[in-house]
């Protein structure tokens, strides 16, 4: 058998919450590792992982997607003498030396209180030995490596060093419809979300022939990226061809942008209906461009039916593009392909639209059997 270790991250400080918490990390280990056998438990604030060996590449791609974590080992069960320990806490010692690490700590947990030393024992004992073998020099208060030694059925030691996700597990917070473009600030918007424990699912409109076939690839490809934290999760396309061209003829040329904002919240309300959802989240960042000044903004939201959140409001591209490029979205994100409303953008958008004259042109476009014909039509796809 092979053992992983995780701490848990937030989750261990809702004091009423934290049954749920820890089962829903458990649910979400098994989700996303597809594999209902691997043996995951909870407790006193660390996850247990047992699997066999061939299957310690999946307990880690899984591991470095669950959220909730905030760090993760590959750990070593030993014989609970304090010669094995020591020469185990010793081998990991020099690694962490040859990592870079000058200081260390030793945290002990004696769960088996047979063993004879007790946890401050342990730490004294153990940490006494490395740091008069000249290795790392002892640090209490910041040091470079801890190393952590548990004895329960076994002793296990291990230095947590992958970073893990910190935030909410996935299902904690509720649920909510993404619109997901192909553009960079979407993605990084609904990974924000699915980091405060929200389920998201995905929506997406495509103007084929418009856009080709590939815009809508890429869209694909960035909803399977984000599946990678929370399974299963849908992808739900509507094609947006016949309201935009109704949009075209019938809307003042500066309207047409928001125009098609109004259009897309109409029919997210409607699959927000259909999933269930309690939240449209967008990527929209103020003022970033035409289509959200906060005049603008507050005229789509009168459409909505459910609560519109923006994780990004208040960030701006530079600080959007290196959360894309941290979570893997950004090369995606940047393939060259004109999305529906690049495509249909007017020279001269609305910077502050009248909410009554937007109302009027709305009621004028009669685009209401469109919109319902589109909802209808739309496939939903699990990624
Ligand atoms: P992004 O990088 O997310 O595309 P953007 O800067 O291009 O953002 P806009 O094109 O104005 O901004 O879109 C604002 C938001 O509206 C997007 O973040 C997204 O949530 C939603 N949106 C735009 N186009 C689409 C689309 N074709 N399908 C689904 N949602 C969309
Ligand atoms: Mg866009």
């Amino acid at each position: 058998m092979e053992y992983y270790l995780a701490k848990v991250g937030e989750l261990s400080l809702k004091g009423g919450n934290k049954k749920t918490f820890e089962q829903k990390l458990i649910n979400n280990f098994s989700a996303l590792s597809g594999n209902q056998h691997i043996k995951a438990t909870v407790h006193s604030g660390r996850m247990y992982v047992e699997c066999e060996k061939e299957e310690c590449e999946m307990v880690e791609k899984t591991l470095s997607h669950l959220i909730g974590i905030t760090s993760w080992a590959k750990t070593y069960p030993t014989e609970k003498t304090l010669e094995e320990i020591s020469s185990i806490v010793m081998q990991e010692a020099k690694v962490a030396k040859e990592e870079g690490a000058k200081t260390f700590k030793i945290e002990a947990r004696r769960e088996d209180k047979t063993f004879p030393l007790n946890s401050n024992e342990i730490e004294k004992e153990i940490g006494g030995l490395i740091h008069t073998s000249g290795l790392l020099k002892t640090d209490l208060h910041n040091p470079d490596a801890i190393i952590t030694i548990e004895v329960r059925k076994k002793a296990f030691i291990y230095r947590l060093s992958s970073k893990g996700i910190q935030g909410l597990p996935t299902g904690m917070s509720g649920k909510g419809l993404l619109l997901l473009s192909g553009g960079i600030d979407s993605p990084v918007a609904g990974y924000k979300m699915l980091s405060r424990g929200m389920r998201v699912d995905f929506l997406y409109f495509h103007s084929y022939p418009f856009t080709p076939q590939e815009a809508q690839k890429k869209v694909e490809d960035l909803a399977k990226l984000l599946s990678q934290y929370e399974k299963p999760s849908y992808l739900n396309i509507v094609s947006f061809t016949d309201i935009q061209n109704r949009i075209k003829a019938k809307a003042p040329h500066n309207y047409l942008t928001l125009m098609m904002r109004l259009c897309m919240m109409k029919i997210a309300n409607m699959v927000g209906d259909e999933i269930g959802t309690q939240c449209i989240i967008t990527g929209e960042s103020l003022s970033q461009v035409a289509s959200q000044t906060i005049e603008n903004i507050s005229i789509v939201d009168s459409m909505a039916k459910y609560p519109v959140l923006r994780p990004l409001i208040g960030m701006n591209k530079e600080e959007i593009i290196k959360e894309a490029i941290n979570l893997g979205s950004y090369k995606t994100s940047i393939i060259p392909y004109d999305d529906c409303c690049s495509l249909f953008a007017p020279k001269h958008p609305i910077l502050y639209a009248n909410a009554k004259t937007a109302s009027s042109i709305y009621r004028g476009m009669e685009i209401q059997s469109l919109i319902m014909e589109a909802f209808s039509k739309r496939e939903v796809k699990k990624m």
